[in-house]
């Protein structure tokens, strides 16, 4: 068993990580600790030093860490051996997912829609998106938007925009068109516009699309955020030219920006929508693709995977569903943080004119335009040295953000984000010295 507290590992506790697992590890480098238990919004580590997450796992723990209702359901399940795994045969942990999946997210939304369940990770759902999409128009071509991020795995990566991930590829990465996302070239150019002439145009060099797959919010992408208008024009484009409207709300949805779907509001009917990050509550890995029935056009097995029926995911994900969304109350504290949190980072803002460019995202899903990652990593550095894990995003890793649990109370969202103000205002005075000297 790995032991912490032997003295070779004291002096050199990173030891056994350095010696074993592959170079490929990246958050371990930003956040040098051993973390060993967690409960709410904290993490601590095998020292017993606790950390505010304003990570959570990249927003697969929008309801905090261990979350008593959750973990109670799956300690309850585990005690009277409920089937673990059991391929994709009916089970009663998954039928009772569906019933709560049903009649709390999709009837009260006037959403009909079947559930396909894939392997258990974000990129698993976004591929058979995109193979469903394929398979049913008959095309080939998808669209995707600047800065986008729909997983790593190679179909899931034509679709991503990141040059670095890409070149981790080293395949070409076919079948996709990249479009620029709204505000790629500022509020005044019109990128629905240009995507529609594109589109329409015999010469305009672009394949029929299968499907148009968008991001309400770019979660890795830099926080930029889709307006309602564009995203209805993005539909209709999609359908006008025969395509399928997916939207990817991996890292968006679950509440992440104070409604269940991130496109509730917008006047939307997505024909696929891709679901995984905090769709079990807990942390246990789960990956959901709704579709259209109409479009539910598989042949039996024709798309599978081994671990398609994690039942102890389906068992948190119900308990997360009675829990948080049977009625209205949570999504309007979830609004109610989001707007204490934007407000408390106009202030760092303001305070800090120098380095932030501006506040980016929406809802509990927002952060701070530091404009390099000059500025951002030394923050994230100090911010971690004082208690606070938190984690950049963009093409330049420009962005400082804040996916604290949704459920967090305002004295630990004030807690990080006063960690989060004096790191930015330190890093911010060292670089006006550091430009006057
Ligand atoms: C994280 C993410 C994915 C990929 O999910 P994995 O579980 O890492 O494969 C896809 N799309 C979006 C929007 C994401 O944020």
């Amino acid at each position: 068993m790995y032991d912490a507290e032997t003295p070779a590992q004291t002096k050199r506790p990173f030891a056994t990580f350095e010696r074993l697992e592959s170079q490929v590890r990246s958050y371990s480098r930003s956040f040098p600790a051993i973390f060993d238990r967690a409960e709410g919004s904290w993490q601590y580590d095998s020292e017993g030093k606790g950390y505010i997450d304003f990570l959570t796992g990249c927003s697969v723990l929008n309801y905090g860490h261990n979350h008593p209702a959750l973990k109670q359901a799956l300690m309850d399940y585990i005690d009277r051996n409920g089937v673990v795994h059991s391929l994709d045969m009916h089970s009663r942990a998954k039928g009772e997912f569906l019933e709560a999946l049903e009649g709390k997210i999709l009837k009260p939304r006037g959403m009909t829609y079947r559930a396909q369940f894939t392997g258990p990770t974000g990129a698993n759902a976004v591929e058979a998106a995109m193979k469903l999409a394929r398979k049913v128009t008959g095309r080939t071509n998808i669209i995707a938007f600047t800065n986008g991020f729909h997983g790593v795995t190679l179909g899931a990566l034509s679709a991503t925009g990141n040059s670095h991930h890409r070149g981790g590829a080293h395949t070409p990465l076919n079948g996709v068109t990249r479009m620029p996302y709204c505000g790629y070239f500022g509020d005044n150019v019109d990128t629905a516009a240009q995507l529609d002439q594109m589109l329409s145009d015999p010469s305009g060099g672009v394949d029929n699309p299968a499907a148009i797959i968008v991001e309400p919010v770019q979660g890795e992408g830099g926080l930029n955020v889709a307006s309602a208008e564009w995203m209805r024009k993005i539909e209709k484009i999609a359908h006008k030219h025969g395509a399928l409207f997916i939207v990817d709300d991996i890292q968006a949805g679950c509440g992440r920006t104070g409604t269940f779907f991130s496109f509730e509001n917008m006047g939307v009917k997505p024909d696929i929508i891709t679901m995984a990050k905090s769709l079990s509550g807990m942390g246990l890995p789960m990956a959901l693709v709704l579709v259209k029935p109409e479009l539910d056009q598989w042949s039996p097995g024709e798309h599978n995977g081994t671990f398609r029926g994690n039942c102890h995911a389906f068992v948190t994900a119900k308990a997360a569903i009675d829990t948080f969304w049977s009625d209205d109350r949570f999504a309007a504290e979830v609004q109610k943080t989001g707007e204490r949190l934007r407000k408390r980072l106009r202030q760092i803002a303001l305070a800090n004119r120098g380095v932030v460019k501006g506040i980016k995202g929406r809802g509990m899903m927002c952060g701070l335009d530091v404009g390099s990652s000059e500025v951002s990593d030394p923050v994230v550095d100090a911010a971690f040295k004082r208690g606070l894990i938190i984690e950049t995003s963009g093409a330049h890793d420009q962005i400082l953000k804040v996916l604290a649990p949704l459920n967090i109370t305002d004295a630990d969202l004030d807690a990080g984000l006063d960690i989060l103000a004096d790191c930015v205002a330190e890093v911010a005075e060292r670089q006006a010295l550091g430009s006057a000297a």
